[in-house]
C-alpha cells in the first residue's frame, strides 16, 4: 500500500480544496471499492482523479487495462513513480470534462467499467457526462459525498428522492454499496462518504422517448419539491394547455391529481412525457 503521508513529503506536494484532494489512506476500503466493480482481467477500467495512484494500483492488479486521467500535473511525478510496475496503466493529464474519453478507450472490445473516488466540488456533471456518453459502460462505481449517494441511489417517495435520482435511473441501475468514514482521508474532509454502484441497463420505458422533453419535465416537476405537481410542472410556460391539460393527463394516466414529483417513478415520468409528447 502507497503511504500517502509519505509520498506527500517525499515529492514535497500540498493537497488544494479546490480540486477535492481527499486521498484515501484505508486500504480495505480501498479493496472494498475495487470489489464493487467486479473488476476481471477482461475489463478497461478508466479511473477519474487517480491522486498518487493508491486505488490505481489495487485496480491495476486486477484489471485489464487502467486509464487513470488526472488534472493535476504537479502529482504526475508521484503518480507515474508508484505505478511503474504495472505496464496496463496509461495516465493522462486531462480535466476528464475535457478529454476524448472515447479516444482514450479505443479499440478495447472487453467490457468498460468507471472507477473513481469522485472529486466533490464536480460529482454530478463529471457522472451525467458519463451517463450520457454512448460509451456502453457496464459498471460505474463512484465514491461520492454520502447525501450525494443517498439521491443517487434513492427510490420513489423518500425525502432523497429527486430530480437526479430519476436522471440515474434513466440510464442504470443504481445501489447504494456502503457508507466510508471522513477518518479514512487525508486531509479528513468536512462530511462522510459513500460508494454507489451504477449497473447500465437499457430500461423499456424510455426507449424511444423524447428525452429533452423528459428531462425538461422531471426537472420542472422537482423544482417546488413541497408543490403538487399540477403547481409546479403545470406552471411552466413551455407547457402547451398548461395546467388544465396537465390535469386530464394525470386523469387519463390514473395517476391521483394530488401528486407530489417525489411519488413518481421513473416508468410514471415516461408515461407523462409521452402524453404530453402528443
Ligand atoms: N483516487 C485518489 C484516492 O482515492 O485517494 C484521489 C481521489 S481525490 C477525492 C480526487 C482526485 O481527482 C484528485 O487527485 C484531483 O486532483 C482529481 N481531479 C479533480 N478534478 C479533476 C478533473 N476535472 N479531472 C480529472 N481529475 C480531477
Amino acid at each position: 500500500m502507497i503511504n500517502t503521508n509519505e509520498v506527500l513529503k517525499k515529492y514535497g506536494l500540498k493537497l488544494t480544496k479546490t480540486l477535492g484532494q481527499n486521498f484515501l489512506t484505508d486500504i480495505n476500503i480501498i479493496k472494498k471499492i475495487v470489489e464493487t466493480g467486479e473488476v476481471s482481467s477482461s475489463d478497461l477500467v478508466l479511473e477519474i482523479g487517480p491522486g498518487i495512484g493508491a486505488m490505481t494500483a489495487e485496480i491495476a492488479k486486477r484489471a485489464g487495462k487502467v486509464v487513470a486521467v488526472e488534472i493535476d500535473k504537479n502529482l504526475m511525478p508521484a503518480l507515474q513513480e508508484n505505478l511503474e510496475e504495472f505496464p496496463n496503466v496509461s495516465i493522462v493529464n486531462q480535466d476528464i470534462m475535457k478529454a476524448d474519453i472515447k479516444e482514450l478507450i479505443d479499440g478495447w472490445i472487453g467490457p468498460k467499467k468507471v472507477i473513481s473516488n469522485l472529486p466533490y466540488y464536480i460529482t454530478t456533471p463529471i457522472i451525467m457526462m458519463l451517463l450520457e456518453t454512448d460509451i456502453a459502460w457496464d459498471i460505474l462505481v463512484f465514491m461520492v459525498q454520502k447525501e450525494v449517494a443517498f439521491r443517487l441511489a434513492a427510490v420513489p417517495s423518500t425525502k432523497d428522492y429527486s430530480a437526479i435520482s430519476v436522471a440515474v435511473r434513466y440510464y442504470s441501475d443504481p445501489k447504494l454499496a456502503f457508507t466510508v468514514s471522513r477518518n479514512c482521508f487525508i486531509p479528513k474532509p468536512d462530511v462522510d462518504s459513500a460508494v454507489v454502484k451504477l449497473k447500465r441497463r437499457d430500461l423499456e420505458c424510455v426507449r424511444d422517448i423524447n428525452k429533452e422533453l423528459f428531462f425538461r419535465i422531471v426537472k420542472a416537476s422537482f423544482s417546488h419539491r413541497r408543490k403538487t405537481l399540477l403547481n409546479s410542472l403545470g406552471s411552466q410556460d413551455w407547457l402547451e394547455g398548461g395546467k388544465e391539460r396537465l390535469r386530464n393527463v394525470l386523469v387519463k394516466l390514473g395517476i391521483k391529481e394530488a401528486v407530489r414529483a417525489e411519488e413518481l417513478t421513473i416508468e410514471d415520468f415516461a408515461r407523462l412525457c409521452r402524453e404530453l409528447a402528443k
